[in-house]
């Protein structure tokens, strides 16, 4: 027995249900106009399964309304196990796999690892909301497409991190490793009450943190200084880290399209990396809600 046996994994109904009690724990929520109360259950053989109606908008719905699994022709159980599997996989699983694994078309599987990536996008709230240590850093991956290659890192793809000790992580890919880059994302995402790590490259000095944050404080790597106390930025390294032996071993070469969401997915996995596969797996499809993925934004 394991848990790939489980009846969500089998059976389209038990995962109907078994979602359903994860998305609406205190009973179903009307995806249309976000009423709980007045909502009644649709049953015999003229209705689906697990289809409800809303006395308040008079509108009818099921648990996957509005979410990244809506209008899928996919079982659910599917859904729920490529789920589990991208969840539970230190590094990633490619799309090859999940092909085998599902019994899925390499098609159907590229684009099921993208709506589940969809799903694992963070739920707002600012890193260090409770006063507590962020790091920042940035690290270089592959190439810019058409890029000459240079001495510097500039014809690699950037990726910039946040990584709040006691909380997740948030990666963006972006153009360039400038202030004028890093620093506006640094505001939108970390609160004025956090104590702010990095290290001593020039663009956080020209950010000027320390007017922003309660507190900025670097370490010099260019001096072989890499930890003062709490004063370090091992997280996010660490981090990295994982990232890249990821993308190596599992993804191979992702597009520059498509490295933001790659991104996301280890975001996800590190930042609920204190909970068991099948906590981080709930977690994930708690995110399905209000996140619909069309075929034509996952392809643009
Ligand atoms: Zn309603």
């Amino acid at each position: 027995m394991t848990i790939l046996t489980a009846p969500q994994f089998q059976d389209a109904d038990a995962a109907r249900k078994y979602l359903e009690a994860q998305v609406w724990p205190n009973g179903p929520i009307c995806p249309h106009c976000g009423a709980t109360e007045r909502i009644g259950k649709l049953q015999g053989k003229t209705h689906r399964p697990g289809l409800y109606h809303c006395g308040d908008c008079r509108e009818q719905f099921t648990v996957t309304v509005g979410s990244v699994f809506e209008r899928s022709k996919i079982p659910l159980n599917k859904w729920l196990l490529a789920v589990y599997l991208l969840c539970s996989s230190k590094k990633g699983m490619s799309s090859h796999q999940l092909h085998r694994t599902l019994g899925v078309t390499y098609k159907t599987a590229w684009f099921m690892t993208h709506r589940i990536r969809e799903a694992m996008k963070p739920n707002g709230g600012l890193l260090g909301s409770n006063g507590g240590p962020v790091e920042a850093d940035e690290t270089f991956i592959g190439r810019k497409p058409g890029a000459k290659v240079g001495p510097g890192p500039s014809h690699k793809e950037a990726i910039f991190s946040l990584v709040d000790r006691t909380g997740g992580v948030r990666s963006y890919h972006v153009a360039d490793v400038t202030a004028a880059t890093l620093k506006p994302i640094l505001l939108a995402q970390v609160s004025p009450k956090s104590t702010v790590y990095t290290d001593s490259a020039g663009q956080y000095r020209k950010a000027k943190l320390d007017k922003e944050f309660a507190h900025h404080e670097t370490v010099n790597h260019m001096i072989g200084e890499y930890a003062r106390g709490l004063v370090h930025t091992n997280t996010v390294e660490c981090f990295f880290g994982l990232f890249k032996r990821g993308l190596i071993g599992t993804y191979h070469h992702v597009s520059s399209a498509h490295l933001q969401r790659y991104a996301t997915e280890f975001d996800f996995r590190f930042s609920n990396r204190k909970t068991t596969d099948a906590e981080r797996s709930d977690n994930a499809l708690k995110g399905i809600s209000g996140k619909r993925l069309t075929y034509r934004r996952v392809s643009a």
